[in-house]
């Protein structure tokens, strides 16, 4: 799809938590994001980019990556996949960015075609089961956490853990018990681990009926990944580890992981996040499409993604639920699963009000 470039600008916003959120890596109270909206004669489409601790970009890193990626697009006519390809080779540091620009791209395609962006990748519309997350916290505050998320509809809860195996084991325990044996349980350890912990912590909530344990080693330790894949009974799940299409090939190849997560701040967007899909359904990978501390724009292009295949089983689509205030209407949340709107596009509608509520004080409109 070749789409006329007229404006690309830049809304970068900072909004505060519902409460600090605690992972094995670092934690946080304020989410930053910038929002990128794109003008293309009298359409618009939006898209999120994420500073995250993952690919390290920060919101000045991103606010320059995507000038510069204005300064290529603007006043020309670009194809939005050759476009991918292109700022990826000129910003291979950037990926969130590029996620951005790429999702607002599909936003516009999907409003141009008056189809939603999953029709675009040829996929079926569906309600989407999502988790909720719970940070790291005591035991008794896992629980009530638990018990508010699953009185709240959620059909399904994921764990952060790394506080040590016997206190994460009591945690999901807990966790168990709150929700009974019908609540889907996840974990992600966040590279918090070593191989032979890892195993060990596999064996010891191998009753727990745990779905899948996610990136329990360093990112960069591919053989202990593939240890504890091969050791384990409890399917694992690689995410960091997961940079694009190319270390998504790799995992698929060598077996390293069962199966694989998908954010779209980390693969470049929705045709970075489609080429990972590609290369599940040809290996017959299975995984989960993800988030980073993003609003519901960017939730909503997860949401997408997730209707674009049967290869993603899980979608991990709750970082806007864990934010003060949510700038955007078109995503509903009923019965433990996420509803897309009928709208074209990502079907999502930006309220400018709010954004600017939440405007960082930086040199951000490009
Ligand atoms: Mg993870």
């Amino acid at each position: 799809m070749k789409i006329k470039i007229d404006d690309i600008k830049t809304y970068p916003i900072a909004i505060d938590r519902d409460e600090v959120f605690r992972i094995s890596t670092g934690s946080s109270l304020t989410a930053e994001n910038v929002l990128v909206r794109i003008i293309s004669e009298e359409k618009e489409g939006w898209g999120n980019s994420s500073a995250n601790s993952v690919t390290q970009e920060t919101t000045e890193s991103i606010l320059k990556a995507v000038n510069v990626m204005a300064s290529e697009m603007e006043n020309k006519v670009v194809d939005v996949e050759d476009n991918w390809k292109r700022m990826r080779d000129k910003l291979p540091e950037d990926p969130s960015a590029l996620a951005g620009v790429d999702i607002a791209l599909y936003d516009l395609w999907g409003r141009w075609e008056g189809k939603k962006v999953y029709e675009i990748f040829g996929g079926v519309g569906d309600d989407i089961l999502t988790d909720r997350t719970i940070g790291h916290m005591t035991e008794s505050e896992t629980r009530e956490h638990a018990r508010e998320f699953i009185d709240q509809g959620f059909k399904a809860i994921k764990i952060k853990i790394g506080l040590g195996l016997m206190e994460d084991v009591r945690r999901i325990e807990a966790v168990r018990e709150e929700g009974g044996p019908d609540l889907k349980i996840w974990v992600d350890a966040n590279q918090a681990f070593k191989p032979e912990e890892s195993i060990t912590l596999c064996h010891m909530i191998a009753d727990l009926d745990v779905e899948f344990v996610e990136q329990p080693v360093h990112v960069d330790d591919l053989k202990g990944l593939k240890k504890v894949t091969e050791e384990t009974d409890i399917p694992i799940m690689a995410d960091e580890t997961i940079k694009g299409p190319k270390t998504a090939e790799k995992i698929c190849t060598e077996e390293i992981a069962d199966m694989i997560n998908i954010k779209l701040a980390k693969c470049g967007g929705l045709t970075g996040g489609r080429k990972i899909v590609d290369i599940m359904e040809e290996y017959g990978v299975n995984g989960m499409v993800g988030c980073m501390g993003e609003t519901s724009v960017s939730i909503a292009a997860g949401a997408h993604l997730f209707n674009s295949t049967s290869k993603l089983k899980y979608a991990d689509l709750d970082s806007h639920f864990m934010l003060s205030d949510n700038i955007a209407s078109g995503l509903d949340f009923r019965e433990g699963k996420l509803h897309i709107s009928d709208e074209p596009g990502l079907g999502m509608k930006v309220h400018e009000d709010k954004v600017n509520d939440h405007l960082m004080d930086l040199e951000g409109e490009t």
